[in-house]
């Protein structure tokens, strides 16, 4: 055996070894922490806005294991609530967020940022240079939206995640596996969380936002059910909105009769409703806790009587996807 071949005989097992180790470590999976961790390091993780979240959370954790620790601006701490807005997933490290919010475990809550920044014309009465009274109207639409949101993700953590073995791909895929009712059950329960932790002043605002979604879906999908109609034609908000409030008297009789009945798509994961029916249920949670703002069960039970799920309803879409529940 001459000198070369030896040299090369040699080196082999090291070369091995050395590709071996890599492989290894590319293939070691990476935890959620280590890749949060990493993207608070490349600024993918916009820490105003986690922080903003952050001060949101206050009143959610109140008495909680979380009390006075929640952390928006290291990587996650146990122990402490973790809360973040991605604005960049270069690493297609969180895909499933995709104008989301989630509880994920391990005491995270991550929203993608284009989400929350939806929430901000989701329901908009007013373009940026007019009446003042409207922006404020907008602020409070918005601000109870992301309330919502963060309350109903820290709702998990605090409600269903007491054993630390909440996982995310333990949620059902399909409507019809057996857990989806545990899991429908702790969405409406996250959502009832919201509600239980609402400060007087929150919950004006709540009142106000909920009732404007519903009358917001209402006349959307008016409109594109009854596209031909004399009614449709006549485009003024407040003459749809009389015409409904109108027809609370006929709200009993089948909604194929009455007319005013508008069709909502049902949610495809079969664990959330779709907003408007969540909206109704908050109201409802909403006036057996603060009577005083909720106003009058009747009217909501009345309005309520006016929507129907149905598989080919109409469907708001997806924040992200540009779709306001207001008209532009
Ligand atoms: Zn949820």
């Amino acid at each position: 055996m001459n000198r070369r071949l030896a040299a090369v005989i040699a080196i082999v097992p090291l070369v091995v070894i050395v590709v071996a180790a890599r492989l290894a470590h590319v293939q070691r999976p990476v935890s959620v922490e280590q890749s949060i961790a990493r993207y608070l390091k490349q600024s993918n993780i916009d820490l105003r806005a986690s922080d903003n979240l952050g001060a949101m959370a206050v009143p959610f954790v109140d008495g909680s294991r979380f009390a006075g620790k929640i952390n928006t601006r290291s990587a996650p701490i146990p122990g402490y609530l973790n809360l973040y807005v991605i604005a960049a997933d270069p690493d297609h490290e969180f895909g499933f967020l995709r104008c989301n919010c989630a509880y994920i475990g391990h005491s995270i809550v991550l929203c993608d940022k284009r989400f929350l920044e939806t929430f901000t014309t989701a329901l908009r009465y007013a373009q940026p240079d007019q009446p003042q009274v409207l922006e404020q109207v907008n602020r409070a639409f918005s601000t109870f939206l992301t309330n919502w949101l963060v309350g109903h993700e820290i709702g998990h953590a605090t409600l269903h995640d007491l054993d630390g073995r909440f996982v995310m791909s333990s949620r059902p895929v399909w409507p019809w596996q057996s857990n989806t009712v545990v899991w429908k059950q702790r969405e409406n329960e996250a959502d009832n969380f919201v509600i239980d932790h609402l400060s007087q002043d929150s919950a004006q605002r709540a009142n106000f936002t909920l009732t404007n979604i519903m009358f917001q879906t209402y006349h959307r999908a008016y409109v594109e059910q009854h596209q031909d109609s004399p009614f449709s034609r006549s485009p003024s908000l407040w003459q749809r909105i009389e015409h409904l409030l109108n027809s609370q008297s006929t709200v009993q009789s089948p909604p194929t009769n009455s007319g005013s009945v508008v069709y909502i798509r049902d949610s495809w994961d079969g664990i959330h409703d779709p907003w408007v029916f969540r909206a109704f249920r908050m109201s409802g949670a909403l006036n057996d806790r603060v009577p005083a703002v909720a106003g009058d069960p009747g009217f909501l039970q009345g309005l309520s009587a006016n929507f129907a799920l149905s598989t080919n309803g109409y469907d708001p879409g997806t924040f992200c996807d540009g779709v306001a529940l207001r008209e532009p």
